[in-house]
C-alpha cells in the first residue's frame, strides 16, 4: 500500500502497557510512521474511520513444519517414536505437491487466525516458499541440512559441509524476497559434526541471521548426544563459541544447571513450543528461569504433536501450564503477548516487526468489535483469550490487506481446500 493511510479513532496494543490504548494509526509503504492521538498527516492521506475497531500486532508463529498439516490429529498424545512410526506411515503424501497443499493450508490456517510472520523450519524448500508466497505472509525460512545422525530411527538427509553451504547460497536466489528471508538451519544437536555447526553459524553472522536447530528436546535426544560427545549439545555449542545471539534453540525442555547457566550467560534465542513438548512427555522450558535474560519466542511446531496448531493456544497453555506446581514459575499473559508478537520475531531474526510503532512494518490485525463476543476487557489474559477465540476480521501484511471481512482476497486460496480435504482423505491410521 502506497497511499498514506490514517486509521482514526482506533483502539491498539500498546506493547508497554500490552493494553489496548485509543488513538490513531497512519501508515504508509508497508510501515507504521505514526501513532498517537489526533494525528495531523496533512493531505493526500486515505482515512479510514476505525472507532468500530481494535488492532493488534500481527502474530509470529516462530517455528512450524508447515508441510507436516497432513499428518495432524492422527494422535492425541504419544511418545516421539510412535509420532515418527504414524508419520512414516504416511510419508507417500508427501509429494512435492502434497507438502505444498498441506504447507498453504497451515499458513493460510495460521493467518486466517492473525498469525503473519513464521518461521518455518525445512528441508525441501521449494515448496514451502511457494506456498508462503502464494499466502502473502512474511516468513523466515529455517533451510534445515545436516551431515551425520547419532539419533535412533530414520536419519535426515545428509550433505557434505561444503555442499550444505552451496546450497545455503542458491537457495537465497530463488527464495529470498521483501516477504520472505531464509536462515542456515540443522535438524538438531544430534545431526550436526563441529564443522557444520561451525560453518552455518558463520553464516548467520555473515547475514546478521540465526542459525537454527531443536535442541534438547527431551531426555532421550540429551542422552544421545552426551553418550557420543561427553557433553550435551548445550554445552557443545557453548564450547564452540557459537552459543550467542546468531543462534537460535528450538525447545531446550531438557536442562541441567550447567545448561541452564550456559544459556543465561551466552543468551541464545529460544522458541517455546509448550503442546509439542507436552504431546510428547520433552519436558519443560524452566521459563521464568530465562525471562529477563533470553529472548523467547512461541511456536506450535508441528500438526502431529499439535493437532490445533493455533497459537494463542499455546499461549494461553503456557500460561497454565507453567508454574503448575510452584508459583514462582509462572508467566504473566502480559509476557505471553510479548512473545507472541516481538520476541518471536527476535527469534527470527525479524527487525521492525511486532509492535505498534512507529519504524515498525504494518503487519496489523483488526477485530470488529460489532463481530466478536462482548465478554472482553481491557486486560492482557483477556486480550490472549480474545485471540484464541476469535478471528480478525482483516489483516494486513507489509500494509497490504491479505484478508478483507475474515476472507483471503486472493481466490486461488480458497481453492485449496478441496485438494487438502483429498489429500487428508488419504491419511492412513
Ligand atoms: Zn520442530
Amino acid at each position: 500500500m502506497k497511499q498514506k493511510t490514517l486509521f482514526k479513532g482506533i483502539k491498539y496494543l500498546d506493547s508497554d502497557s500490552m493494553r489496548l490504548t485509543p488513538g490513531d494509526i497512519c501508515i504508509e509503504n508497508g510501515v507504521i510512521t505514526e501513532t498517537g492521538n489526533n494525528l495531523d498527516v496533512g493531505t493526500g492521506a486515505k482515512i479510514v474511520d476505525s472507532s468500530s475497531l481494535i488492532a493488534l500486532p500481527g502474530l509470529v508463529n516462530a517455528h512450524l513444519h508447515p508441510s507436516k498439516e497432513i499428518h495432524g490429529s492422527i494422535l492425541d498424545a504419544s511418545p516421539i517414536d510412535i509420532v515418527l512410526d504414524s508419520v512414516h506411515k504416511n510419508n507417500a503424501l508427501e509429494t512435492p505437491e502434497g507438502q505444498f497443499i498441506a504447507a498453504l493450508k497451515a499458513l493460510t490456517t495460521g493467518v486466517k487466525k492473525g498469525v503473519t510472520s513464521f518461521g518455518l523450519f525445512t528441508s525441501r524448500i521449494e515448496n514451502d516458499v511457494k506456498a508462503a508466497r502464494l499466502t502473502g505472509c512474511r516468513c523466515v525460512v529455517n533451510f534445515c541440512q545436516s551431515n551425520m545422525w547419532v539419533g535412533k530411527g530414520q536419519s535426515p538427509q545428509r550433505n557434505s559441509v561444503a555442499t550444505a553451504c552451496d546450497n545455503y547460497y542458491s537457495s537465497l536466489v530463488f527464495g529470498q524476497d521483501a516477504l520472505i528471508s531464509i536462515t542456515p538451519a540443522t535438524a538438531s544437536e544430534l545431526a550436526a559434526d563441529d564443522h557444520l555447526l561451525l560453518a552455518l553459524h558463520e553464516i548467520a553472522c555473515q547475514f546478521s541471521s540465526r542459525l537454527t536447530l531443536h535442541a534438547h528436546e527431551g531426555k532421550t535426544q540429551v542422552d544421545l548426544h552426551t553418550d557420543r560427545y561427553g557433553k550435551s549439545g548445550i554445552q557443545r555449542l557453548a564450547a564452540l563459541k557459537i552459543l550467542d545471539k546468531n543462534t537460535t534453540l528450538i525447545h531446550c525442555s531438557h536442562l541441567s544447571d550447567e545448561d541452564i547457566r550456559l544459556l543465561r550467560e551466552n543468551q541464545p534465542q529460544i522458541i517455546h513450543c509448550p503442546i509439542s513438548n507436552s504431546f510428547v512427555g520433552a519436558g519443560t522450558l524452566p521459563i521464568s528461569t530465562f525471562i529477563n535474560d533470553v529472548n523467547i519466542g512461541l511456536g506450535t511446531d508441528a500438526a502431529m504433536v499439535n493437532p490445533g496448531n493455533n497459537l494463542a493456544f499455546d499461549a494461553l497453555f503456557a500460561l497454565y501450564h507453567h508454574g503448575d506446581s510452584d508459583f514462582n514459575n509462572k508467566i504473566t499473559a502480559s509476557r505471553l503477548l510479548y512473545l507472541l508478537t516481538e520476541g518471536g520475531a527476535k527469534t527470527l531474526g525479524l527487525e521492525n516487526v511486532g509492535k505498534i510503532e512507529a519504524g515498525y512494518k504494518a503487519d496489523l490485525i483488526f477485530f470488529e468489535k460489532e463481530k466478536i463476543d462482548v465478554d472482553y476487557i481491557n486486560t492482557p489474559v483477556s486480550l490472549l483469550k480474545l485471540l484464541n477465540n476469535e478471528y480478525p476480521s482483516y489483516v494486513l501484511i507489509d500494509g497490504k490487506e491479505i484478508i478483507t471481512d475474515g476472507q483471503f482476497v486472493l481466490a486461488a486460496i480458497k481453492e485449496n481446500d478441496a485438494e487438502y480435504k483429498s489429500l487428508r482423505q488419504k491419511v492412513t491410521l
